[in-house]
């Protein structure tokens, strides 16, 4: 069977960027929980889109290493969103790390961000959110397109968004541990939303 993989990118618009960076940065430096809407991308057009993101108030776990949501406020909310989902499709989620001091590992998906992907559709975007070193990091997406990273206000903040391998079947793959296996997903934002992120740079 000829195996054919289309990598679908994340597009994030602007207003739902800004209100992942806030929502981090209100709790910080515990973690924030919120889920994405949009776009699910397709084998016509392979790119997510986020048009909007809902930040998760109702959390029993909300610490600065795990954050949970409260079980009977996510039943009403998930039984909300199905009944309304050509209103606003659910695509994913958005959790936010932090750490006093930044190391790469914060950028990973951990085994636990896996399992809370109940749809292999879906994916999950980690923000990593730190007090900010002596230097400015302009606004820009590095590590092959995979890491939207810049500074604002007092905070760095590098941007990584994570789906599920798949195999030829479409089943998910583990890993020899039986861990989900992740991937990084290209992201894109338009260049004039990081024009404007790069003005704001103070
Ligand atoms: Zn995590």
């Amino acid at each position: 069977m000829e195996v054919r993989m289309t990598v679908s990118s994340v597009y994030i618009e602007r207003e739902p960027l800004v209100a992942m960076l806030c929502a981090a940065i209100e709790v910080y430096p515990r973690e924030c929980l919120g889920l994405v809407f949009g776009r699910k991308s397709s084998r016509r057009a392979p790119r997510h889109v986020i048009t909007n993101v809902l930040n998760c108030a109702a959390l029993t776990r909300h610490t600065t290493a795990e954050v949970v949501q409260s079980k009977r406020a996510g039943k009403r909310l998930y039984a909300f969103i199905d009944a309304v989902e050509r209103l606003l499709p659910y695509i994913g989620f958005y959790h936010s790390h932090t750490e006093k001091t930044l190391r790469w590992q914060q950028f990973g998906f951990s085994h636990q961000d896996a399992l809370t992907m109940s749809d292999a559709d879906q994916f999950g975007i980690v923000l990593t959110v730190h007090p900010r070193t002596s230097r400015r990091l302009r606004w820009c997406v590095r590590s092959s397109h995979t890491r939207l990273r810049g500074s604002l206000g007092a905070f760095d903040f590098h941007l990584t968004a994570h789906a599920l391998v798949r195999d030829a079947e479409g089943n998910c793959e583990k890993d020899d541990e039986g861990n989900w296996k992740t991937r990084r997903l290209p992201i894109e934002v338009a260049p004039q939303v990081l024009r404007a992120l790069n003005r704001a740079l103070v």
